[in-house]
């Protein structure tokens, strides 16, 4: 029932986990809080002043040895993909994690401690349409020693291989069906786990400071150190495929594919992450809708060439759509029988989704009365035809911003491929 479920998700009250972090080894209490329809996931800073947000999402990924760190300089978070990952399994899209501390306490090493603060703090229905990637073809993704297969399919299912030369490993696979069911039975509980032999290279840089026996799997050449037992006897693959789970959460949508993972490792699954965002189709509440999107632009029918609004990274990155049908007027002469998007046009919508990352530096402003000119192309380069049924998503970063001209960096992708890039200058000047 929930993978067709049709609303978005928050929880209906507050829950709290404490604890230390497994690698700053600073105490700290990570509080899950109702969020509203629209709003995502979103950690929040408590014991920094001004409170500061970081959404979890890939643009705000910062490091990736050995867990997954988001946010940027001091306000960097370590380590979100165990917590991550029962927010995900509970499909709870919108979500408020407060945080005492720069780590979420790393419990006993697994997702339970997340999972089952979730589950009490009961996750209801808040309105509003989950953001859902799915995927239309299969693709590979490598990422150093580890690989992944991505076919489409009507839920998450994960099949994961894992081989390490130690006596309690060697090659284990497993294939599970990601729901709430089915994480808290096969997946929440399994561990994460290390060795004693590389105790001392990752203390060296200065990761592990919080790490325990009673907080992680300790493997010695022969086994578990201090006597511990095992959850299963194949519980570090299990780790492994919950681990994808809450990497895949910085997609900021419920992902439908099955994914075929090799060795995977959090820069092999934040590659994934990436490549099914780019491939991959999403539907749900964008970030801003047309209503909006016409507020900012002056642009109308037939120029106005922005649906959707997905990703706003502050000032720096965004992302929009634009839905391409054989209605768009411009396929009538372009050319009859022969419909092909005009190149042209492709870098008007990039340049219409970069004047909103501009116009977004003004917010609050008297917007109304400002207009975007666009200066200068650079660059422009087209890879490969857009067609009736297309749906290009834009990528736009700014590269310079100086008072009221910017330079920024767009490319368009059609199924995660390429079909244009530029740069380009514009300026903001009141009407
Ligand atoms: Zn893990």
């Amino acid at each position: 029932m929930s993978q067709n479920a049709k609303a978005r998700r928050s929880i209906r009250r507050p829950a709290s986990v404490s604890g230390t972090g497994l690698h700053t080894g600073v105490a700290t209490e990570a509080t899950f809080l109702p969020a509203p329809a629209g709003h995502g996931v979103v950690f929040r800073r408590a014991d920094l002043s001004g409170k500061p947000e970081v959404p979890a999402l890939l643009t705000e990924v910062e490091a990736l040895e050995r867990r997954t760190a988001i946010g940027h300089g001091d306000r960097t978070i370590h380590t979100v993909e165990h917590l991550l990952a029962a927010v995900a399994a509970l499909e709870i899209d919108d979500l408020t994690v407060e945080l005492t501390g720069p780590e979420p306490p790393i419990a006993d090493g697994s997702f339970q401690p997340y999972f089952e603060a979730l589950a009490k703090a009961e996750p209801v229905d808040v309105g509003g349409e989950p953001t859902v990637l799915t995927v239309a073809a299969p693709f590979t993704v490598t990422e150093g020693d580890a690989a992944y297969v991505v076919a489409p399919a009507k839920a998450l299912r994960l099949t994961v291989t894992i081989e390490w030369a130690h006596p309690l490993i060697g090659r284990q696979s497993g294939t599970y069906d990601v729901t709430p069911e089915s994480f808290a039975r096969d997946l929440a509980p399994a561990r994460t786990f290390g060795f004693t032999s590389e105790i001392e290279s990752l203390k060296a840089k200065g990761l592990i400071k919080g790490a325990t026996s009673s907080n992680a799997i300790v493997l010695d050449e022969r086994g578990v150190v201090n006597g511990g037992t095992l959850r299963w006897p194949d519980e570090f693959v299990r780790h492994k495929a919950a681990d994808i789970v809450g990497d895949l959460a910085l997609t900021g949508a419920r992902v439908r594919a099955h994914i075929v993972a090799t060795r995977p490792s959090h820069v092999g699954n934040v590659a994934l992450a990436r490549a099914l965002s780019r491939a991959g189709k999403r539907s749900g509440v964008p970030r801003m809708d047309i209503g909006r999107i016409m507020d900012v632009l002056p642009h109308r029918y037939p120029f106005l060439l922005v649906d959707r609004i997905i990703e706003v990274e502050g000032s720096q990155r965004i992302v929009g759509i634009k839905n391409v049908t054989i209605n768009e007027p411009f396929f009538q002469g372009h050319f009859p029988g022969h419909p092909i998007m005009p190149g042209v046009l492709i870098i008007e919508a990039m340049a219409q989704v970069g004047g909103m990352l501009l116009m977004s530096h003004f917010e609050g402003q008297d917007v109304d009365n400002k207009v975007v000119y666009f200066m200068s192309l650079d660059h422009v380069k087209f890879r490969r035809p857009v067609l009736p049924g297309d749906q290009i998503r834009f990528e736009l970063e700014m590269i310079q911003f100086r008072g009221k001209t910017c330079k920024m960096k767009g490319t368009g992708f059609v199924d995660g491929q390429v079909v244009a890039e530029a740069e380009m200058m514009a300026m903001v000047a009141d009407r």
